[in-house]
């Protein structure tokens, strides 16, 4: 370096030094501006997180308010709930998975008392030990171990029902357990003791109660049997009065005793019905019966009211249903004999009609069958038609009833008909008319005893001439079931030019007939009048022609038809006796103890022409028995000594050994129930009739039992 370049130099150097320092103080200034910057930023960021610390102070403080809150809550619903559990009186306990206890409230501890063992966390078979060596459970019979594993099994089986246990101090608990989704036990033991004792009290009455009812039948049956006996010598004497000579002063009290007798016997036997019903001590007792029969002998039952009142009575049964059924005929005949003799009752002019009709079921094989009577009557209000199937109900109130009757029938009939497992109903019209119906599933009968009987081949033209159309109608369609095609015309006028044939057959109702010339009808090969009543036999007819009685059956009918012969009188031969017998007077015996009823029966029967041999108890008849069997026996049921049912039954066992044919007995009994008749058809007995007897009834026994020697003969009456 040179000297004289050292000012230049140092000034070169000054310079830069002060280029630098001017650089370095720039530089200095930017950063003390950026680290003005970075405090201020920083001084920011404090205050923001300064901030942010207080609010998440104040959160904290609120979630802990909160928390706080909570869990006051929650100690005050689980207080709750504990006090709730506490003041119940049943006993509540949870089980955990294992077993053991985790909660339980002082009920449920109760019985265990102060055992410290039973407490949270004691095992559930520690628990059962414990009840058993303690002896707080009544385990009755069972062996304490094996109670245990019963008890063990039933908390196992998730299919467990609720078990009463008896405790020591007599207390009864029921325990109900259901296992929680988390597989805890939950058990309640409900404290039951009130309520057995209720249904023990319950039990008992019950039992008296049905004690009482028992008795109450047993005292209705017992009282109907002594009422009807009295009866039976009132209204027997009061009808053989009533065939002697008496002036009409006489007559007309005779009338009344007889009817309100009568009258008094329906009540006895309604009331004895329903009771019986009642008490459900009404069995039925099904048979094989004649549907189609039975409603005839209703009719016939009915038809002399009828007839008093001209009203016509028809039978419409369904050609295509059998007749033959399995059922209880007596309760059908009764419902019947309610419905129609009511339709009877309450109808002023036309007709009743009682039309069957049914269907077969395939399913079942049974027939279900209905019957419908229908009256050209009164009529019943729609009001009044449900109330009538009450107890004592009437469609008439009280102050202006003018028919007779206890308003008990149409019950009876419903509910035995439900019985029957039927139902039935009305529709009526006031003024009109109306129709009871009822519907039963009956089985059809087996057992035919029709013989397969056909119209004779050689039968011409069929003609029925009948005015009233409902008669002509039936008649028609019976005919064209048989397989006859008949012509059927309403008036007479055409008969008496009529160009017959001896292959032709004429049914003719018995009021044409009264306006017809008798030669007119000599020329068919049979006349049928058709009749309603007995009055009929008394018709001076021409040989060729028979009574036919309506409603007729469709049976009797066939029965009827395959009989005739072309051209000549129809009317069967009566059997004759076989010529080496010689003839004799028809020995029938009888038992009964009851004087008046000896009375009664010798006087029914005083006309008939027989040796009636009366005796007093079973065992009389039986002696009788031995010494000379007689053609027929009516014995009383209830007698001294031996009654009519053991009697019976050593007479059906003497004819056994004896060998000898089985002589008909018929039972006279005033008690009509069906049980006492299963009883009575058991012992052997054929037939029963009921008290009061009545002489047309003892007279068909007699008749249909007269053998073909003894000459039965009976005086007019
Ligand atoms: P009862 O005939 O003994 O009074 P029911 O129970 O048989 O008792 O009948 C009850 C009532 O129903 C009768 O009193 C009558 O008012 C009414 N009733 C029954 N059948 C008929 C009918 N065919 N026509 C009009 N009313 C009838």
């Amino acid at each position: 370096m040179r000297d004289t370049d050292w000012p230049a130099e140092d000034l070169r150097a000054r310079l830069a030094a002060e280029a630098t320092l001017a650089q370095k103080q720039t530089e200095l200034a930017t950063a003390n501006t950026k680290i003005a910057a970075h405090a201020k930023q920083l001084t920011d960021e404090i205050i923001v997180k300064r901030q942010e610390a207080e609010s998440l102070r104040g959160e904290n403080l609120e979630v802990r308010s909160h928390l706080e809150k909570a869990e006051s809550a929650m100690r005050l619903a689980e207080r709750r709930l504990w006090d709730s559990l506490e003041a119940i009186e049943d006993g509540f306990a949870v089980f955990d998975g294992d077993n053991r206890l985790i909660a339980a409230n002082r009920a449920y501890l109760a019985p265990f008392e102060d055992l410290e063992d039973v407490r949270v966390g004691a095992a559930y078979p520690d628990i059962l030990q414990l009840a058993v060596e303690e002896g707080i459970v009544d385990h009755g019979e069972m062996w304490g171990p094996d109670w245990v594993s019963m008890m063990l099994a039933r908390w196992d089986d998730p299919m467990r029902s609720p078990l009463t246990l008896r405790l020591w101090n007599n207390q009864f608990i029921r325990l109900i357990e259901q296992r929680t989704d988390g597989g805890d036990m939950v058990t309640l033991a409900v404290n039951v003791t009130d309520t057995i004792a209720r249904e023990k009290e319950l039990d008992e009455a019950r039992l008296k109660a049905e004690a009482a009812n028992r008795a109450k039948s047993a005292f209705l049956a017992n009282m109907s049997h002594e009422i009807r006996t009295p009866m039976n010598g009132v209204l027997a004497m009061a009808d053989l009065m009533a065939e002697g000579t008496l002036d009409d002063d006489q007559r007309l009290c005779l009338d009344t005793i007889r009817t309100s007798g009568e009258a008094l016997l329906v009540i006895i036997n309604d009331v004895l019905d329903y009771s019986r019903i009642e008490a459900e001590k009404l069995s039925l007792h099904p048979e094989p019966f004649d549907l189609e029969k039975s409603i005839h002998e209703v009719i016939v039952l009915l038809q002399p009211s009828a007839r008093e009142k001209q009203i016509e009575m028809i039978v419409d049964y369904d050609m295509f249903l059998p007749t033959g059924f399995v059922g209880d005929q007596g309760r059908v005949r009764q419902v019947l004999t309610n419905l129609v003799g009511n339709a009877v009752k309450f109808t002023e002019t036309g007709h009743v009609l009682v039309r069957v009709v049914g269907l077969r079921d395939e399913e079942s094989g049974e027939h279900r069958v209905h019957i419908a009577v229908e009256d050209t009557g009164i009529g019943i209000a729609p009001e009044m038609q449900e109330h009538i199937f009450g107890e004592f109900n009437q469609a008439e109130d009280e102050m202006n009833r003018s028919f007779d009757g206890t308003g008990l029938g149409l019950a009876i009939s419903r509910r035995l008909v439900a019985l029957m497992g039927g139902d039935m109903w009305v529709e009526s019209t006031l003024g009109e008319g109306s129709t009871f119906g009822l519907q039963l599933s009956l089985p059809a009968s087996s057992k035919s005893d029709e013989p397969q009987l056909g119209p004779p081949a050689w039968l011409g033209r069929v003609l029925v001439v009948d005015g009233v159309a409902a008669n002509r109608s039936v008649l028609q369609k019976q005919l064209t079931a048989l397989g006859i095609v008949p012509e059927c015309h309403a008036d007479m006028g055409q008969l008496a030019t009529m160009d017959w044939r001896g292959e032709d057959v004429l049914f003719i109702s018995q009021a044409g007939l009264a306006d017809l010339d008798a030669s007119a009808l000599a020329g068919p090969a049979a006349v049928f009048v058709l009749c309603q009543g007995p009055a009929a036999r008394s018709l001076d007819l021409p040989g060729n022609a028979q009574v036919l009685l309506q409603p007729v059956l469709r049976r009797e009918l066939l029965r009827r038809l395959s009989e005739l012969e072309p051209a000549q009188c129809p009317l069967p031969a009566e059997p004759t006796a076989p010529a080496d017998a010689a003839p004799r007077r028809m020995r029938v015996l009888a038992a009964e103890d009851n004087k008046t009823n000896q009375l009664v029966l010798r006087k029914l029967l005083k006309s008939v022409d027989i040796d009636l041999e009366m005796v007093e108890n079973g065992e009389e008849a039986l002696a009788a028995y031995r010494a000379d069997p007689p053609d027929l026996f009516f014995t009383d049921i209830s007698m001294p000594v031996m009654d009519g049912k053991a009697a019976t039954r050593e007479i059906r066992a003497f004819e056994d050994e004896a060998g000898l044919e089985r002589c008909p007995i018929v039972a006279m009994t005033a008690h009509a129930g069906p049980d006492a008749e299963g009883e009575i058809f058991a012992a052997g007995i054929d037939h029963i009739l009921t008290k009061p007897l009545k002489r047309d009834l003892l007279v068909e026994h007699i008749e249909a039992a007269a053998p073909a020697e003894a000459e039965l003969s009976m005086a007019a009456e």
